[in-house]
């Protein structure tokens, strides 16, 4: 099935190509033609599974049938309901690429943002608000925004939002939005507590459930290998040298990470290359089409570039670093695992990013294995004080500090070259990297 085939119009046609979405994903080919011919919806689907333009794209094509140029100030005529800043963030930045060939005003409304400036926005208009709960309701008290002109009404994450205790909020909001309306929830899960919700806000719904996403298939292994930082690099190319690995993605957090930790690899003798955001067009096509074709078998890269390419159904996927945000985690393992096919995922986490490994498990609500015997001294990865985002350690170095077994080796020396010697288990001792150039 094509976007052509889901009835949109040219303008949402093109933003989404420019996306380099070629195929709908499973929510989209069922939710959209709903949401075009005007249904309420309750869907089932997490994030990750292409959810936001589910609901997004067959918004637009509403609004902008009945788009009066006219109309000034603009009316707010629809709302879109986030849980948190971070989501807000994601879902605005999606409308405005969706929208850009749209005549529509978007603005988002969220908490630690300026009140001031959100206010002077909101008082020259706009068609469609990204909101958390409270700072709307903070907005609507004051009497800065209108809420009586909405015409569809989006809730997403519908269960992170009861969890987080805003049901007052979206009570509230929901009486001041007009009765005839069009109104979507969008929920990773439906327990009752969602169905009730879904009772009260929707008008004779249609129910779309999605598949869980690949992240939590069955068929992708996902290990979490507590570690050293310092021997990361050599860990991985123990991993791929060692299992023979033909073609494994690496996600770092930056683009200096990205070009050390290639250039490490391939002192291993491991086929490497990078892709991040400092690279020219030229070399990201190259280095994609290196490790497509296999001429390289491992490719580095952070999240933004890897974001967007066409380079699915991996058998392995590697976090060397833990990614900022947790939805990330989803995205990076979605790309294992997918029609079937088996995959590893496998995250090396060292106690500074312990708090990270929280906030990931906590999103997707189960614990992921660890490796109990890495080959390296064990590493505590609990996090003891409260998570500080963007802390560099969450409880201090010296109760976290990695202690290297007595007589172990430099972690220093190029892997491939004998400097295993870290590895406490046989299958390192001569050698983390079967493959080291010799
Ligand atoms: P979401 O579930 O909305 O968080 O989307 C997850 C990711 O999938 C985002 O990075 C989107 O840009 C991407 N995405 C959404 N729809 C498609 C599609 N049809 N084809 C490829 N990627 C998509």
């Amino acid at each position: 099935m094509s976007f052509v085939q889901l009835g949109l119009i040219e303008e949402l046609l093109k933003a989404v190509a420019d996306q380099g979405y070629t195929t709908p994903t499973p929510i989209q080919q069922k939710a959209i033609p709903l949401i075009i011919e005007g249904r309420d919806v309750l869907a089932g689907a997490q994030t990750g599974t292409g959810k936001t333009a589910s609901f997004t794209l067959p918004l637009l094509q509403r609004l902008v049938a009945t788009h009066n140029p006219e109309q000034n100030p603009r009316r707010v005529r629809a709302l879109i309901l986030v849980p948190t800043r971070e989501l807000a963030a994601q879902v605005y930045e999606n409308v405005i690429a969706y929208s850009k060939y749209l005549p529509l005003q978007i603005q988002s409304v969220v908490g630690g943002a300026s009140v001031g400036m959100q206010t002077r926005d909101l008082k020259r208009g706009c068609d469609i608000i990204v909101a958390t709960p409270g700072r709307l309701i903070d907005h609507v008290n004051q009497r800065h925004v209108n809420l009586s002109n909405i015409e569809v009404l989006v809730l997403d994450e519908a269960d992170r939002m009861l969890d987080m205790g805003f049901m007052p909020d979206i009570k509230q909001i929901m009486t001041l939005a007009p009765k005839k309306r069009q109104s979507l929830l969008f929920s990773a899960t439906v327990p009752n507590a969602i169905k009730s919700l879904a009772s009260q806000l929707l008008n004779n719904p249609i129910e779309v459930e999605v598949a869980k996403q690949n992240a939590t298939a069955e068929n992708v292994t996902e290990l979490v290998y507590g570690i050293g930082r310092e021997y990361k690099r050599e860990l991985i190319s123990y991993l791929i040298g060692s299992n023979n690995w033909k073609q494994v993605l690496i996600f770092v957090r930056t683009k200096h990470g990205a070009d050390r930790l290639e250039k490490q690899l391939i002192e291993d003798g491991i086929r490497t290359a990078a892709l991040h955001g400092d690279k020219t067009q030229g070399a990201r096509n190259k280095a994609l089409e290196q490790f497509k074709t296999g001429k390289v078998s491992a490719l580095v890269a952070t999240d933004i570039a890897a974001r967007g390419l066409d380079i699915d159904d991996l058998p392995h996927v590697i976090n060397f670093d833990l990614p900022q945000v947790p939805e990330d985690y989803i995205h990076r393992i979605g790309r294992t695992g997918r029609a079937g096919s088996s995959g590893a995922a496998i995250s090396l986490v060292c106690p500074e990013e312990a708090w990270q490994l929280v906030e990931i498990e906590k999103l997707l609500k189960r614990h992921i294995p660890r490796v109990e015997d890495t080959g390296y001294e064990p590493v505590s990865l609990k996090v003891m004080d409260a998570p500080k985002k963007n802390a560099p350690s969450a409880n201090g170095k010296k109760d976290f500090r990695h202690t290297k077994k007595p007589g172990a080796k430099s972690a220093k020396a190029p892997a491939g070259r004998g400097a295993g010697g870290q590895r406490t288990d046989s299958r390192g001792k001569g050698r983390s990297n079967s493959r080291g150039k010799s």
